[in-house]
C-alpha cells in the first residue's frame, strides 16, 4: 500500500502557467490514484481571477505570436516534442499515478504526442488562389483566430491536449488549456516545459473545475473552444459559445461498432479485436464498444474473446505485468458498475468478467456479454469502460442498420479477409473514420472526429488546422 503512506505526503511540487509565471492559487484539487481509489497529490485550482489574467496574457501576446512565421513556431513545436521525449520517464510515471493506464502505454500516449505534434509542423497551408484572369485576383488566406481555450477529460490527458495545442500554436493563436480536475498534473508539468520553450503569454495552463471550464466558454475574450469530453458537456460548451458565436470543435463520444464478417478466422483476429475494445480499460473515444459478429463465426469469436479476456492482466498500471488498469474515477467506475447491474438484470449473459474484486482501488474485470437486447443500456448508449457486448447478425444489411441506429457516429471497423469488399462496406458507416481490419489508427495527416453527435469539426491533418484559422478572401481588381 505504498500510496496510502504516501497520502500522509501529498505530492504538492505543480504550479498554473499563466503570462509565462509559474502561480499558486487559493483553491486546490486533490488528486486520487485510482489504482488505490487515494489522493496523493495536491494542485493550485484556478478561479475567474486566474483565468482573467489568463486570457490576458495570452491577448497580449497573440499580437505579437501571430506575426512570427509559421517555420519559426514549427521550430519551437519541434523542440516541444524533443522536450516531451527528454522527460518522458518521469511524465509517464506521473500520468500512470493519476491516470490508471498501464506504464507502457502511459509511455506510449507521450510519444505518439510527440510524433503526432512533429507530424502536424510538416503541414503547408499555402494561399489558395481562387480566381486569376483579365479582371482580378482572389487569393484565400488563412488567418490565426486569437486565443483559443483547450478544455481536455481524463482518460488520455496528455495526448487530447497536445493534438489541439499544437494545432492552435502552429497557426498563430495563443492558448489556455485547463484539463480535466481529475488527471490535471501531467499537463502542469506539461506547461513547465512549455513555459521554457515559449514566449510568455502564448501558452497558460490552468487546473480546475467544470466551472472553469463553464467560465472559459463563456469568456467574451476567448475567440476558439477546441473541447473534448462527453457528449452532454459537448452541447452545453456549443449552447454557451453561442453567447459570442465562438468557433468551436467538439471531439465527442463514440459508441463504435466493429463488424465481423463471415470470412474471418476468429482466432487470427481476437487479440486485435480484444485490445481494441478494452485497451485503457475501455476508456477511449474511438474504442470499439459494440461487436456485430456473423452467425457462422460468432461462437468461434465469443470464444477466442474469452480466452484473451481470461489471459489479461488486471492491475496497477505501474507494475509492468500490468495490461489493463483501472477506471480512472468513482464516479465512472460507478456508472459501469449500474451497466453491469442492469444488464445482469436484464437476463442478458455475462460470458466472462462481472465479479468487482472487493479491494480499493477501482478495478473492474474485462467483461464480455452476449444474449442481450439491442435496445439494452450497454448497446445504446457509450459504456467507457470494461464492458463489451457482443450481437449477433446473419444479414449483412441488417447489421449495417444496427450499427448506424445510433446517435453517436465517432468511428467503426469492418473485419473480413476481402479488403475490397470490407471497403465498400465500411463507407456504408455512418462514422467520421470507418477502419478494415484495424481500429484506432491515427495520424497527424488524417483528420479524426465525429459524425452525428460525436463531434463538430475534425482535428489533426490540413482540415484540422484550418479549424484554428479564420478563412479571408484577398479579392484584387486588376
Ligand atoms: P466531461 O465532458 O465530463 O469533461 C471533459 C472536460 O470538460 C473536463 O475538463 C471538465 O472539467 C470540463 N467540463 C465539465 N463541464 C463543463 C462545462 N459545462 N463547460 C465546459 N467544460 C466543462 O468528459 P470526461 O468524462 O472527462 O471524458 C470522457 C468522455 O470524453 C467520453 O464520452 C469520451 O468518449 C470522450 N472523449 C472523446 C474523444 C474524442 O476525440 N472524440 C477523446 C477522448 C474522450
Amino acid at each position: 500500500m505504498a500510496e496510502r503512506a504516501e497520502s500522509f505526503s501529498l505530492l504538492t511540487d505543480f504550479s498554473l502557467l499563466i503570462d509565462g509565471e509559474a502561480r499558486q492559487a487559493l483553491e486546490h484539487l486533490h488528486v486520487i490514484n485510482p489504482a488505490y481509489g487515494e489522493p496523493f497529490a495536491r494542485c493550485p485550482a484556478a478561479g475567474q481571477a486566474e483565468l482573467d489574467e489568463a486570457v490576458a496574457g495570452a491577448r497580449r501576446a497573440f499580437e505579437s505570436w501571430r506575426r512570427t512565421s509559421y517555420e519559426h513556431r514549427a521550430g519551437l513545436i519541434r523542440e516541444l516534442a524533443a522536450a516531451l521525449r527528454e522527460h518522458q520517464d518521469p511524465l509517464a510515471e506521473l500520468l500512470t499515478r493519476e491516470q490508471g493506464k498501464p506504464l507502457n502505454q502511459s509511455v506510449a500516449e507521450i510519444d505518439r504526442g510527440a510524433a503526432q505534434s512533429e507530424g502536424m509542423v510538416g503541414i503547408e497551408i499555402p494561399v489558395e488562389t481562387l480566381i486569376d484572369d483579365e479582371q482580378r485576383h482572389i487569393e484565400l488566406h488563412y488567418r490565426p483566430l486569437g486565443v483559443v481555450g483547450i478544455i481536455t477529460p481524463w482518460n488520455a490527458p496528455v495526448n487530447l491536449a497536445l493534438g489541439p495545442l499544437v494545432s492552435a500554436l502552429y497557426t498563430g493563436n495563443t492558448i489556455v488549456l485547463k484539463p480535466s480536475p481529475y488527471t490535471p498534473l501531467t499537463t502542469l508539468k506539461l506547461g513547465e516545459l512549455l513555459g521554457e520553450i515559449f514566449p510568455a503569454g502564448v501558452v497558460n495552463v490552468l487546473a480546475g473545475g467544470d466551472d472553469l471550464g463553464q467560465s472559459m466558454t463563456e469568456h467574451a475574450d476567448i475567440d476558439k473552444i477546441s473541447f473534448t469530453g462527453s457528449v452532454a458537456t459537448g452541447k452545453k460548451v456549443f449552447a454557451s459559445a453561442a453567447g459570442t458565436l465562438k468557433r468551436v470543435t467538439l471531439e465527442l463520444g463514440g459508441n463504435d461498432p466493429a463488424i465481423i464478417l463471415d470470412d474471418v478466422d476468429p482466432k487470427a483476429i481476437a487479440k486485435r479485436v480484444f485490445f481494441a475494445s478494452f485497451v485503457n480499460s475501455g476508456q477511449v473515444c474511438m474504442a470499439i464498444k459494440r461487436i456485430y459478429a456473423h452467425e457462422s463465426v460468432y461462437d468461434e469469436l465469443c470464444e477466442a474473446l474469452v480466452e484473451q479476456a481470461n489471459a489479461a492482466v488486471v492491475g496497477n498500471g505501474l507494475d509492468p505485468a500490468t495490461q489493463l488498469g483501472p477506471i480512472q474515477n468513482r464516479m465512472q467506475f460507478d456508472k459501469v458498475v449500474n451497466v453491469l447491474e442492469e444488464t445482469r438484470q436484464s437476463g442478458a449473459r455475462i460470458l466472462c468478467g462481472g465479479e468487482v474484486p472487493d479491494e480499493p482501488g477501482y478495478f473492474f474485470p474485462p467483461t464480455l456479454v452476449t444474449d442481450i437486447a439491442e435496445d439494452s443500456r450497454l448497446v445504446r448508449d457509450e459504456q467507457f469502460g470494461p464492458i463489451v457486448p457482443i450481437l449477433k447478425f446473419s444479414d449483412l444489411d441488417d447489421a449495417l442498420r444496427r450499427a448506424n441506429d445510433t446517435r453517436y457516429g465517432l468511428s467503426g471497423s469492418v473485419w473480413t479477409s476481402d479488403t475490397e469488399k470490407g471497403a465498400e462496406i465500411a463507407a456504408q458507416l455512418e462514422v467520421g473514420t470507418a477502419w478494415v481490419n484495424q481500429h484506432r489508427a491515427t495520424s497527424a495527416y488524417v483528420p479524426f472526429g465525429g459524425a452525428k453527435e460525436s463531434g463538430y469539426g475534425r482535428q489533426y491533418s490540413i482540415l484540422g488546422l484550418k479549424g484554428y484559422m479564420e478563412p479571408e478572401v484577398v479579392s484584387v481588381a486588376k
